[in-house]
């Protein structure tokens, strides 16, 4: 049995990095099986779904790391659905309703205010043909329900352990909406029959759905693959994630300077026993995952955790992995330093990549703001220090035979001798070690910058 799982976002708007977890839930449980994923488009909603939000999807996954082995379209398959329906149908597992919201309102009402249990109460079931012929006359369209068998289902999920639904609770659900549409339900359970499925991975809002959809599964022929229903991911505030929530869009934490592994690496390990570590990769995240270590409770996204991982992931990134996007930054030779050099002295005081060309700019062309506490540096102390300045060729030891010989010749030691020096070379007041910069910045720069 190949291992065979899906990720199946509605494509009504941009994913976010609860979507995120589902969809590396999957391929990473795929990559730990030597399995298949498909990137399954659930677009049955024709008025909200977008081929663009489709693009990005595929864009965003693809950014991730993720390489769907096949993707599908939902509004590609309305025959095997219509198949499934006419079974059902011919089973009696499927039958017309008629009634419309406002009655199905007003009698949930009822039951409730006579506290009962506000489920559909079947009434479609005893319908003559006759009855139906007048409905349809009136010019109403039935629409679909599934008959549930009503019994405890059972399955072993692979994060919450046993679980079960009792179907007895359930409204029977409406599997083909009045206008001819699909429901979620039905062609989700066709299409991971279809397709293979053997591990359903999503978040916990569908464990009702699943108690349903096993019924369905097994009405037609299965077979029912196994089950994970993860922990669901909110702000700080307790808020839900949406489509809505724009600013934690896949797509903004992209341009926003992320890395892929540090999204996918939050998005994984938050809401879980493990510790939340930045993998370099995904197979090293595989290597960790254990749905198993999903927690119970509601996980709770800080996007401040996406800036401490970044840098802790920054930090540990050789020359060869960014060099092309240092070099599209326009960190590359030609100005007399060595890029791969200039990356290992600055990388340590990122949070982000193209931060690098700011220290580059720096290094080359000079200070880019105006220090606040440099015009309070003496004059006199920085040409003291111009005129000390050791000759060339300059290295690591530079920096203190240099400083060492300024501070006996005028007195200062401590901030005061090394602040005015780094602001005048740097214009900031913190940054990268000194004694790494000044050789990259050299001589004829550095004298250039004290008066
Ligand atoms: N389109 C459904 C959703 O986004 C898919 C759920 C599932 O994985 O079955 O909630």
């Amino acid at each position: 049995m190949t291992v065979t799982v899906r990720f199946a976002p509605s494509p009504t708007g941009l994913i976010h990095i609860g979507n995120v977890r589902s969809a590396l839930h999957n391929w990473l449980f795929a990559l730990q099986h030597g399995g298949r994923f498909v990137l399954r488009f659930d677009d049955t909603d024709r008025e909200r779904s977008r081929v663009e939000y489709m693009e990005a999807i595929e864009r965003d996954l693809r950014w991730l790391g993720v390489e769907p082995h096949r993707i599908v379209r939902q509004s590609d398959r309305d025959g095997i659905y219509a198949a499934a329906a006419d079974r059902l149908k011919a089973m009696g597992r499927l039958y017309p309703c008629y009634e419309t919201a406002d009655e199905l309102e007003r009698r949930r009402k009822r039951q409730l205010a006579r506290g009962l249990p506000p489920i559909y109460d079947r009434a479609a079931l005893s319908l003559t043909d006759e009855d139906r012929v007048h409905l349809e006359a009136e010019g109403r369209h039935p629409h679909w329900r599934f008959r549930l068998d009503g019994r405890p289902v059972t399955w072993i999920d692979l994060v919450r352990g046993e679980q079960t639904v009792d179907t007895a609770s359930l409204s029977d659900p409406v599997l083909i909406r009045a206008d001819g549409t699909w429901l979620y339900t039905l062609p989700s359970v066709v299409d991971d029959i279809d397709l293979g499925i053997t591990h359903v991975i999503r978040g916990e809002d569908h464990v009702t759905n699943t108690g349903a959809q096993i019924e369905i599964f097994e009405a037609l022929g299965g077979p029912v693959p196994t089950f994970a229903h993860t922990n669901l991911i909110a702000t700080t505030t307790g808020e839900a994630l949406s489509k809505r929530l724009g600013s934690l869009s896949v797509a903004s934490l992209r341009e926003a300077g992320y890395e892929p592994m540090t999204v996918a690496s939050l998005a994984v390990l938050i809401g879980t026993s493990d510790e939340i570590h930045p993998w370099p990769d995904l197979p090293g995240l595989a290597a960790h995952m254990d749905l198993a270590h999903v927690s119970g409770s509601t996980a709770r996204f800080d996007p401040h955790e996406l800036d401490v991982l970044n840098a802790r992931l920054v930090h540990a990134l050789d020359y060869a992995a960014v060099e092309d996007r240092l070099a599209a930054l326009g960190v590359n030779a030609g100005a007399g330093v060595d890029p791969a050099v200039f990356w290992e002295v600055v990388r340590p005081n990122l949070t982000r990549v193209a931060e690098a060309a700011d220290w580059w700019r720096i290094v080359v062309e000079g200070p880019d703001r105006s220090p606040a506490g440099r015009e309070a540096a003496d004059p006199a102390f920085l040409a003291e220090a111009r005129r000390l300045l050791p000759p060339e060729p300059w290295d690591e030891t530079t920096w203190a035979a240099w400083t060492k010989a300024v501070g006996i010749a005028t007195g200062r030691k401590g901030r005061e001798l090394f602040l005015p020096l780094r602001l005048a070379l740097t214009g900031r007041d913190h940054g990268p070690e000194l004694k790494r910069l000044l050789p990259l910045i050299g001589w004829r720069r550095t004298s250039a910058r004290l008066p």
